[in-house]
């Protein structure tokens, strides 16, 4: 268990929790609110840290258009994953050469419909998939997405369902070229919230194989490595800082590539965004399940379908802070809906004040990426998850 109150300043600035609070406070609870200055910042820190690099914001993180237009405005380029997303993104201005379809898992006719609409950058991981491709977007450039390890040390997997072996990778990127497609990198993902640096190195070592073997072999030069995400978040779980990361996977691209260092795409969502939401929700019920039960049921009114999807097996444990200090006591944190699943912390011992009363607010920390996208439309007749933007 926790055993000390949540302190709001270990998170944000002070001026940056007072503009949050001040919009908080006149809305009614669930909501998120984002603060654009600190996605702002986290963009430019990230280009500081990353200069060699190109960000392809992952769309599905958060598709708010005020979140689209902020980093539009900043140079950003966009990993898009479905026809929905991309349309949003034309409508917003944002030009096709900066968006890239980086879902494998795709439609012939949907790859068309990116093709049509400008987008010649597509990631693939299957040969029937790359036959589309050629069909559907002739010449296009293809980056193969391979399978990595690491998934234990990142707490949202993304490694299994995409990605396949290094040397079907090489046999899809060979093919691409016979089909008239533009052979062009190599991408994976560690995992979100991925907490183990060493994954990258594990992951670029095997990129640097498919590199040279195919340049041996076939002549093929391949120009791009695509990092993926994974890069954190503050959570409970304490990962490193991202200039330790950067400094960690540029040595890892020095290492293996020395003089021919390639072309680094970099596609965060969660470590870009999260930092910059907070999620408001209001108590609406403490109780205890027997007279000498220790432990307190504290029910919210926002639960596992309405944005807090990523507590499933409580995978993501987000900082709780509340106005009261004081002595903590144990609690299971719980959503509102008729559904058993809907519990958030039951395993992990959460500690909140003693005096924490039905009526008061909990200010759910880092939760401006994977929230409101995730929300369900009206399960028990609960909507969406609303956001505001400061
Ligand atoms: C979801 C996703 C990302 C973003 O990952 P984060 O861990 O949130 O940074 C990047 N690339 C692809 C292909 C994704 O599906």
């Amino acid at each position: 268990m926790n055993t000390e109150n949540t302190r709001v300043e270990d998170f944000y600035a002070p001026e940056t929790f007072k503009r949050i609070k001040e919009l908080a406070d006149t809305k009614e609870t669930p909501f998120v609110v984002i603060d654009i200055a600190t996605i702002e910042t986290a963009f430019d820190t990230l280009k500081e840290l990353f200069p060699y690099a190109s960000v392809y914001y992952a769309v599905k993180a958060n598709p708010a258009p005020e979140v689209l237009t902020c980093l539009r405005d900043r140079g950003s380029n966009f990993d898009v994953a479905s026809i929905y997303e991309l349309d949003k993104l034309l409508s917003l201005g944002v030009e096709p050469e900066r968006c890239s379809y980086g879902n494998t898992i795709k439609k012939a006719r949907d790859i068309r419909y990116f093709y049509e609409k400008g987008v010649r950058m597509y990631a693939t991981d299957s040969e029937a998939d790359v036959r589309n491709i050629a069909k559907a977007a002739p010449g296009s450039r293809i980056y193969v997405r391979i399978l990595t390890e690491g998934s234990g040390t990142a707490d949202w997997p993304l490694s299994r369902k995409f990605g396949c072996q290094s040397d079907m990778a090489m046999d899809i990127l060979v093919l691409a070229r016979d089909l008239g497609l533009e052979p062009y990198g190599v991408s994976f993902h560690v995992g979100s919230q991925q907490r183990d640096i060493g994954a990258w190195d594990a992951a670029i070592g095997k990129v640097k194989v498919i590199f040279e073997r195919l340049k041996e072999e076939d002549n093929i030069t391949l120009k791009m490595v695509n990092l993926g995400g994974g890069f954190p978040a503050n959570y409970i779980n304490k990962a490193n800082t991202l200039d330790v990361y950067a400094d960690e996977i540029t040595r890892f691209i020095e290492e293996d590539f020395g003089d021919d260092f390639p072309e680094i795409i970099l596609e965060p969502g969660r470590s870009l965004i999260s930092n910059s939401g907070i999620l408001v929700s209001e108590v609406v019920l403490i109780s205890r399940k027997s007279h000498t039960s220790l432990q307190r049921w504290v029910f919210t009114d926002v639960g596992k379908f309405s944005g807090l999807i990523e507590t499933l097996d409580e995978c993501i444990k987000y900082p709780i802070y509340v106005e009261k200090q004081g002595e903590l006591e144990e609690v299971v944190i719980a959503g509102p809906t008729c559904d058993s699943a809907d519990i958030m912390y039951e395993h992990y011992k959460y500690g909140l004040p003693l005096n924490l009363a039905i009526g008061d607010r909990m200010y759910w920390i880092s939760t401006g990426a994977y929230t409101t996208s995730y929300s369900s439309i009206e399960f028990n007749g609960f909507p969406p998850l609303k956001s505001y933007f400061v």
